[in-house]
C-alpha cells in the first residue's frame, strides 16, 4: 500500500460554480445561443475556477476541492464520468453538446428528468440506466481539472460523487440500480489509480446518500464497497464525505473500512454521537454549509474538541454551492444584520480561524473571537428577533387555527354564494411574463419610471389578462400575477423579518439562479401586500377572481431560514401574516383565494422518523394561514406535483376546499391516489401539461375529464392547466385554454 498523504486542517467540501456574478450563467447563454465558441466558455469557466483557488489560497484552506467545478450539474458529470449517457444523446459528436443536450433537450431530444437534491433548493439531473448501460471511465474533465489545479500549486482533492449515491439517485430500468454496484466499483478503482498517478494525495467521494433510511443489506454494500476500493494499492487517500444529516450506522460501516477519513456533517450531529474515529482523518463539517449565519466559533471550537479521532479537519458541512458568494457584494443590508451573517467567503474565512483556534489555541485568534461573539449577542439582543405582539397572537390562537365547519358543509354554502356550473373552469394564477412586464420592472428598478408608472403598466397588464379569461368563458378568474417577480420574494419583500440580497444568487439548476431572502426575525405584515391588485382585478369584471398568496411552508422553503428557532414557530408566523391578508382579501369581497404550497413535499425531511413531526407543524401552518376567513369563501391550494407518497394524507389534511395538482402526465392516477387515501375534497387534476408549448386538443382534454370523471364525483371536479402559465407564450395559452373551455363545455 502506498498511501501516505498527510492530513490536511481546513477545507470546504465543495465550491459554487456559477461565478459571484453569475458569469458561467452568461457565458453558458451565449454558447447556447451561438454568440461564443466552445474555447471561449471554458476561458471563463477557467477563469472563475483560478479565482476561486486563489481565494482559497489566501484563505489558508490547505486541501482544496477540485472537479466539483460544473458546466451544469455535477450527478450528470458523474453520468459522463462513468459512460451512463442515455444513448437517445449518443449521435451527437460534440461531447459538450452532447452534454447540453442531455441536460436541457433538442428539438428532437428529450433531456434528463431533473429533481430535488436531497432537501436543498438545487435541482440534479437524473441519470438513466437501461439494460443497455454498458459502464465505461471517462475521467478526462476531473484529470483535466486536477492538472489544471496542481499546475496551479493548489493542494487538490478531486472530488468524485460516490457509486452508492449515484446508483440510488438513478432511475434504473430492469431491476434496482445499485444492482449495478458490481460494475461500477472497478471504474472507481481505475479512477483511484489515475488520480493518483495524476498527482493527487487525497480524494473525496460524496456519499450524502448515506444520511437517508438505507436497509441492513445497503448498508453492508457501503462497507463492502469502500473496503474494496480501500484495498486499491496505488490510490490517493480516500475521504468519504456524508453531509445534509446524520450518517447514523452507515458511519460505522465506513469506519470499518480501510478508507483515510470521513467528512461528517456537524450541524445535524452533536459529537458525542459520533462514535471513535481510530486511525483515520475526521473531517468536521461545523460551519453550515447550508444557511446564511455566522457559525457560533465557541460553540464550534468545543465541538470539535471533543470529537475522538486520530486527526481532525475543520470544514464546512456541505458544499458551499447553497449558499451565495460573499457578503461584500452586499450594499443595502443594515450594519446588524450584516454582522449575523456569513455567506461563502466568510464561511471560508471560520474554517480557517476554527483550524488556527485548534492549532494555536483560542488565544492566537482572540480578537476575532471576540467580534464573532459581540455580534452573536447583538443578534439575540435585537429586538426584530422578538415581536411580543406576534408571541401573543400565536399564544392566543388555539382552536382558530381551523374552519370550525366540516368541508362538506361549506361546500354547500359555497355553492350557493358562488353560482359556479358544474365543472368549473380557472387557471393556476400567472400568465405569461410578457416583455412589457419584465421591461417594467427593470425600469422601475434602474429609477427610469416611478412607482404610479409602474402600478399603472401592471394595472394594463391585469385588464388585458381579465378581458382575455372573460373572452375565453373561464369561470374563476385571476389577475394574472403580473407584479410578482418571484412567488416568494414578493411576499419577502412586504413581510417585516425578512431581507433581501441585491447578488445572493444560488444555483437553482444548469445555469438558473435565484436569491432566496433571509429570514432573521420575527413575521409580520407592515400592510396588505396582493389586495389593491386583486381588487382592482375583480372591478374589472362580474366573475370571481381568486386572490393569489404564497402558503407559509412554500415561503420558507424556498428561503434562508432562521437558526435560532425551529422551524415550525418560523412558519406559524409566516401564516399568521397569510391570514392576515386572506382576512384582508375577503373584506375587499374576494370571494375565493388560492394558498400555493408546491414546496410541501420538498421540505420533507430525508429520514422517515422525522417526516411525520414535519407534516404535522406544515399542515398546521397552513391551516393557521387559512382558517381566517367565513365559510362562504372558497380555499383553493396548489401542489405542483403528482407523485404524493407520504404527504397523501398531509393534502387531505389541508382541508383546502380545492386542491389543483399536477396530473396531466400521469393519466388522472392521482385522482386514485387521492380516493384511496379518503380524499373527498374539491380537486382539480390538471387536464394539460403546461411544461410543453404544446396546444392540447379539446378531445385529448375531454378524454381527460372523463376519465377524471371515473375516479371523482362532477360536484369536486374542477377544470384547469397543471400549472402556472407565466413561462409560456400569449399565443399558445390562448388556444390551450380556449380548448380547455371547450372540453368542459362538451364533458357538462
Ligand atoms: N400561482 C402560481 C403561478 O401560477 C403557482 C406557481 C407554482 O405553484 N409553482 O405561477
Ligand atoms: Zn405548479
Amino acid at each position: 500500500m502506498t498511501v501516505t498523504s498527510s492530513p490536511f486542517t481546513a477545507t470546504v467540501l465543495g465550491l459554487p460554480r456559477v461565478g459571484p456574478r453569475r458569469e458561467l450563467k452568461r457565458a453558458t447563454e451565449s454558447y447556447w445561443a451561438g454568440r461564443l465558441d466552445a474555447a471561449g466558455l471554458h476561458d471563463v469557466a477557467a477563469a472563475l475556477r483560478r479565482r476561486q483557488y486563489d481565494e482559497l489560497a489566501a484563505a489558508g484552506i490547505d486541501s482544496v476541492p477540485v472537479g466539483t467545478f460544473s458546466y451544469y450539474d455535477q450527478m450528470l458529470d458523474t453520468a459522463v464520468l462513468l459512460g451512463a449517457l442515455p444513448p437517445r444523446v449518443a449521435g451527437i459528436e460534440d461531447p459538450l453538446d452532447r452534454y447540453f443536450a442531455a441536460a436541457r433537450g433538442t428539438d428532437t431530444i428529450e433531456p434528463l428528468e431533473m429533481t430535488k437534491w436531497f432537501d436543498t433548493n438545487y435541482h440534479y439531473l437524473v441519470p438513466e440506466i437501461g439494460a443497455d448501460t454498458v459502464f465505461s471511465l471517462h475521467a478526462d474533465k476531473l484529470l483535466a481539472e486536477l492538472a489544471e489545479a496542481i499546475a496551479l500549486g493548489v493542494p487538490a482533492r478531486p472530488v468524485v460523487i460516490g457509486p452508492i449515491t449515484f446508483l440510488k439517485l438513478a432511475k434504473a430500468t430492469g431491476g434496482a440500480a445499485l444492482n449495478r454496484l458490481d460494475e461500477l466499483v472497478p471504474l472507481y478503482r481505475e479512477l483511484l489509480r489515475q488520480l493518483a498517478a495524476a498527482g493527487a494525495q487525497w480524494t473525496q467521494i460524496d456519499e450524502p446518500v448515506l444520511v437517508t433510511d438505507l436497509s441492513a443489506a445497503e448498508i453492508e454494500l457501503v462497507r463492502s464497497t469502500y473496503a474494496e476500493l480501500s484495498a486499491e494499492s496505488e490510490r490517493p487517500a480516500i475521504l468519504v464525505a456524508t453531509y445534509f444529516g446524520r450518517p447514523g450506522s452507515t458511519l460505522d460501516a465506513l469506519l470499518e473500512t480501510g478508507i483515510e477519513g470521513v467528512a461528517v456533517d456537524f450541524t445535524a450531529m452533536a459529537a458525542a454521537d459520533v462514535p471513535a474515529v481510530d486511525n483515520k482523518l475526521l473531517v468536521a463539517g461545523v460551519v453550515d454549509g447550508r444557511n446564511v449565519w455566522r457559525t457560533d466559533l465557541d460553540q464550534a471550537l468545543a465541538t470539535v474538541s471533543g470529537v475522538r479521532a486520530s486527526a481532525v479537519a475543520v470544514s464546512t458541512s456541505c458544499s458551499l454551492l447553497h449558499v451565495p458568494y460573499t457578503l461584500a457584494a452586499e450594499t443595502g443590508l443594515d450594519d446588524q444584520l450584516r454582522s449575523w451573517l456569513a455567506f461563502g467567503a466568510e464561511k471560508i474565512a471560520e474554517v480557517r480561524l476554527l483550524a488556527t483556534a485548534l492549532r494555536s489555541g483560542p488565544e492566537s485568534v482572540a480578537a476575532e473571537l471576540a467580534t464573532v461573539r459581540a455580534a452573536l449577542d447583538s443578534r439575540r439582543n435585537d429586538p426584530r428577533l422578538a415581536d411580543p405582539q406576534v408571541q401573543a397572537r400565536l399564544g392566543a390562537l388555539g382552536a382558530d387555527a381551523d374552519r370550525r365547519t366540516p368541508a362538506a358543509e361549506r361546500r354547500a354554502g359555497q355553492a350557493e354564494h358562488l353560482h359556479l356550473p358544474v365543472l368549473p373552469t380557472t387557471t393556476i394564477g400567472s400568465y405569461p411574463q410578457t416583455s412589457a412586464i419584465r421591461l417594467a420592472r427593470a425600469a422601475l428598478r434602474k429609477g427610469e419610471i416611478d412607482q404610479a408608472e409602474y402600478v399603472r403598466r401592471m394595472r394594463a397588464e391585469i385588464a388585458e389578462v381579465i378581458a382575455l379569461q372573460e373572452k375565453l368563458g373561464l369561470d374563476v378568474l385571476v389577475h394574472g400575477e403580473p407584479e410578482r417577480n418571484d412567488m416568494v420574494q414578493y411576499f419577502a419583500e412586504q413581510l417585516d423579518g425578512f431581507a433581501t440580497t441585491e447578488s445572493g444568487w444560488v444555483q437553482s439548476y444548469g445555469t438558473r439562479c435565484v436569491r432566496p431572502p433571509i429570514l432573521y426575525g420575527d413575521v409580520s405584515r407592515r400592510a396588505p401586500m396582493t389586495v389593491d391588485w386583486i381588487s382592482y382585478a375583480q372591478s374589472l369584471t362580474d366573475k370571481p377572481v381568486k386572490g393569489m398568496l404564497t402558503g407559509p411552508v412554500t415561503i420558507l422553503a424556498w428561503s434562508f431560514v432562521r437558526d435560532d428557532q425551529p422551524l415550525a414557530d418560523s412558519a406559524a408566523q409566516v401564516a399568521l401574516a397569510i391570514r392576515d391578508e386572506t382576512v384582508d382579501l375577503e373584506a375587499a369581497g374576494i370571494r375565493i383565494i388560492q394558498v400555493d404550497e408546491p414546496a410541501l413535499r420538498e421540505l420533507l425531511p430525508l429520514r422517515t422518523a422525522d417526516q411525520p413531526g414535519y407534516l404535522d407543524w406544515s399542515v398546521r401552518a397552513f391551516r393557521l394561514a387559512t382558517s381566517g376567513v367565513a365559510d362562504t369563501t372558497q380555499i383553493h391550494t396548489h401542489l405542483c406535483y403528482s407523485e404524493f407518497g407520504e404527504v397523501i394524507d398531509a393534502i387531505a389534511g389541508l382541508d383546502a376546499d380545492v386542491t389543483s395538482i399536477e396530473a396531466a402526465r400521469s393519466h388522472m392516477e392521482v385522482l386514485d391516489d387521492l380516493n384511496a387515501a379518503g380524499f373527498d375534497l374539491g380537486v382539480g387534476p390538471g387536464v394539460y401539461d403546461i411544461h410543453s408549448p404544446r396546444v392540447p386538443s379539446v378531445d385529448e382534454i375531454t378524454a381527460a375529464l372523463r376519465s377524471a370523471l371515473k375516479a371523482v364525483p362532477a360536484e369536486r371536479l374542477w377544470v384547469n392547466p397543471d400549472c402556472g402559465l407565466k413561462t409560456r407564450g400569449a399565443v399558445e395559452v390562448e388556444a390551450s385554454l380556449r380548448n380547455m373551455v371547450a372540453a368542459a363545455h362538451a364533458v357538462r
